[in-house]
């Protein structure tokens, strides 16, 4: 009999710990921060075709994330999705980054494997037009840049990217702020160089 109370009283804890918990993601779900989202940069992909932007909230998520696609009628887009979850600093990276695709001829290109060396590159280069981009169109742009690297870290940190991925690409990004050409000329080079131009 007292085993079977025990086994109950340790059933009975776990229960109440599940409700607790479900209780409390809900609740620190219903009190995260929230942020006005930012207007939209101006973007067009390597054709000069209008890329549109699209507000997508409550997906879920921790933190803002963008894609970058056409989809099924043709029409070039950025996703912006949870934007009101992050900074300014980070919804900026994030439209210029998923423009970048755009603006390289990435979305028009079959997309490479998932982490293989040309999707790294890729997203590299996608970075290093962003940061460019925010450096030379914003006001105070070196300041977001500083702030969105600090967003980034904590964003990747609480995905479970490894350090030394973070580190990498932080170590791009400031590498291209210090680049003294522009992002146009940047993605002309890109272009060129894919055969795109
Ligand atoms: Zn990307």
């Amino acid at each position: 009999m007292p085993r079977k109370l025990t086994i109950f009283a340790i059933f009975a804890f776990e229960i109440a710990l599940i409700v607790f918990m479900v209780a409390w993601s809900a609740w620190a779900q219903s009190n995260q921060i929230k942020f006005n989202v930012i207007a939209p940069p101006s973007c067009l992909n390597n054709t000069g075709e209008q890329v549109q932007f699209k507000t997508v909230s409550n997906t879920g998520a921790k933190g803002a994330a963008g894609m970058a696609k056409r989809d099924e009628n043709g029409i070039l887009l950025v996703y912006r999705f949870d934007y009101e979850l992050s900074p300014h600093s980070l919804q900026h990276f994030i439209d210029f980054h998923e423009c970048a695709h755009h603006q390289t001829g990435d979305i028009g290109l079959p997309h490479p494997p998932q982490n293989s060396p040309e999707h790294m590159m890729n997203e590299s280069i996608a970075d290093c037009i962003a940061s460019m981009r925010i450096r030379d169109e914003l006001i105070n742009g070196k300041e977001i840049i500083a702030a969105a690297i600090l967003e980034l870290t904590k964003a990747m940190d609480a995905a479970g990217f490894p350090t030394l991925t973070t580190q990498s690409r932080i170590s791009n990004i400031t590498h291209c702020i210090q680049k003294d050409t522009s992002a146009e000329i940047f993605v002309d080079g890109v272009l060129k160089h894919r055969g795109l131009k």
